[in-house]
């Protein structure tokens, strides 16, 4: 199991800014000291290729992202303080969901240490989200033609409205919101299907609805490939929750949902998504339980221990995954030196 990783790309940002720059870097270090992934299965993400990002966006707010133009009201919608580094790691963190899309079409499952950054819409970043590198990375397997059908399947506790608006009206992607119905944002966007769940929802109510929504989303989906936004807000720990989950609630939720995925041969891409809980390192944890959960599936643990569902990935066609010379998403070919550089 491949997975890439952008937060050696540090960006400044003023003494009590809300987002949580840490988790992602301490995540990467647990999953190398707990033997979830070993060094060599960790990969610095390559940015994103313009030409995928303006497959979704659009080029004005692009530009106006890149070189540094975004009004004083555009850079509030987005959450931050404008910098060259954010630039990079925002193509980054689009890139490595691009580069472990590929990775799981030829292995089954892989995921980036980032993205599922599912607010970004075309033209304007919002709620600490630039680029939607979830979208990114389904235009981009529809079109190198490696797949007909994308679920995009968001369980972060807020709304994947971003995602949903961009693809409103593509009927080769399927996309599927469980959330707090009283989250952020507070004007949704229709979804091909939502499911808003009341605050202070606990284990037992969030499970059943999953249950019920992964059912019919894989029914009315029929998908070929499965981008999944694993946030772990909805934990009861979360500071901008609202829901009830238990660690362990959460931890049967990834066990349900990429086992089922798994079990019908289903490539699957893991994005982070949120995770903002007091103290942040309960939110390390969880996206922890994620990776090993999907680590086992992949049937390649980095402690060969026994696994009873260790299962090799069989493509379903011969034909149809992304060439090694394909113009997005490059693999790198170099193993980072640095691999605790923060
Ligand atoms: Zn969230």
């Amino acid at each position: 199991m491949r997975a890439y990783y952008c937060d050696h790309h540090a960006i400044p940002l003023p003494e009590g800014h809300p987002f949580p720059l840490g988790k992602y870097a301490a995540l990467r270090q647990a999953l190398l000291s707990q033997g979830v992934l070993a060094a060599h299965q960790l990969r610095p993400a390559q940015p994103a290729p313009l030409p995928a990002v303006l497959a979704v966006h659009g080029r004005a707010y692009v530009t106006a992202l890149l070189e540094g133009r975004l009004d004083t009201a555009a850079l509030r919608r987005l959450g931050f303080p404008w910098s060259r580094a954010f630039v990079r790691r925002a193509l980054a963190s689009a890139g490595g969901t691009l580069c472990a899309t590929r990775a799981a079409l030829q292995e089954g499952i892989a995921g980036n240490l980032a993205g599922g950054t599912h607010h970004a819409h075309a033209d304007f970043g919002s709620g600490y989200c630039a680029l939607n590198d979830l979208a990114i990375a389904a235009r981009w397997a529809l079109g190198s033609g490696a797949v007909e059908r994308v679920l995009i399947l968001d369980l972060d506790v807020h709304q994947g409205d971003g995602t949903a608006a961009l693809f409103a009206s593509e009927e080769r992607v399927f996309t599927c919101s469980l959330h707090g119905t009283r989250n952020f944002p507070a004007r949704k966007a229709a979804s091909d299907l939502d499911v808003g769940l009341p605050d202070g929802s606990g284990d037992e109510d969030y499970l059943a609805a999953l249950e019920e929504a992964l059912e019919r989303a894989l029914e009315r989906a029929r998908p070929e490939l499965v981008l999944y936004q694993g946030g772990v807000d909805p934990l009861a720990s979360d500071r901008l929750g609202r829901l009830a989950l238990s660690p362990e609630g959460l931890a049967r939720r990834d066990e349900y949902a990429l086992s089922r995925l798994r079990s019908d041969g289903l490539p699957v891409v893991l994005t982070l998504g949120g995770g903002y809980s007091d103290p942040i390192e309960l939110s390390v944890a969880a996206h922890l339980t994620t990776w090993r959960i999907a680590s086992q599936l992949a049937g390649r643990p980095a402690d060969p221990g026994p696994s009873d569902n260790a299962r090799p990935w069989r493509p379903r066609t011969a034909s149809g995954t992304p060439s090694a010379g394909s113009s997005t998403g490059a693999e790198p070919t170099s193993r980072p030196t640095q691999r605790d550089a923060r």
